[in-house]
């Protein structure tokens, strides 16, 4: 099993040192982060794995930058000087997951999934905005 192991962004930059991206002066995070596309991927791609961080949405609909190479919902990279250690993960939570609902459109910040799960677990693919009071009272039997 991998170590995995959790810091916040300022942590993982003074330990790693996130490398600036020389193709864009505007890039994201204070210009260090390197896009998906183009010569800035080739750049990423010519870095040693273990050098590589995604940048990318997880599956709680947060967005999370994890250790190594990947492209699976990816919306960028960075490159750091230090080398990651070996069978080690490190996840970055940079933003905390948002839930969308299907129903009225609504989007709402939702940090433990606990009003997305608490839907889901009655069937509702509804928010507590666009639920009824018939609705919410069977959501609060649920609990
Ligand atoms: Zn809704």
């Amino acid at each position: 099993m991998d170590n995995f192991i959790e810091m916040d962004f300022e942590e993982a930059d003074e330990k790693f040192h996130f490398m600036v991206n020389n193709y864009d002066e505007n890039a994201s995070f204070n210009g260090l982060m390197f896009e998906t596309y183009g010569d800035e991927v080739e750049y990423v791609k010519s870095m040693p794995q273990n050098r590589i961080w995604m940048y990318g949405d997880g599956d709680d609909g947060g967005t999370y930058i994890w250790s190594g190479w990947g492209f699976v919902n990816r919306l960028g990279y960075f490159i750091s000087e230090v080398p990651c250690p070996e069978n080690t993960t490190i996840q970055i939570k940079i933003s905390e997951p948002w839930h969308y609902c299907e129903n009225c459109d609504a989007e709402f910040e939702d940090p433990d999934n606990k009003i997305r799960d608490m839907f889901d677990d009655a069937g509702l693919e509804k928010c507590p905005a666009c639920a009824t009071m018939e609705e919410l009272k069977q959501l609060e039997g649920v609990k």
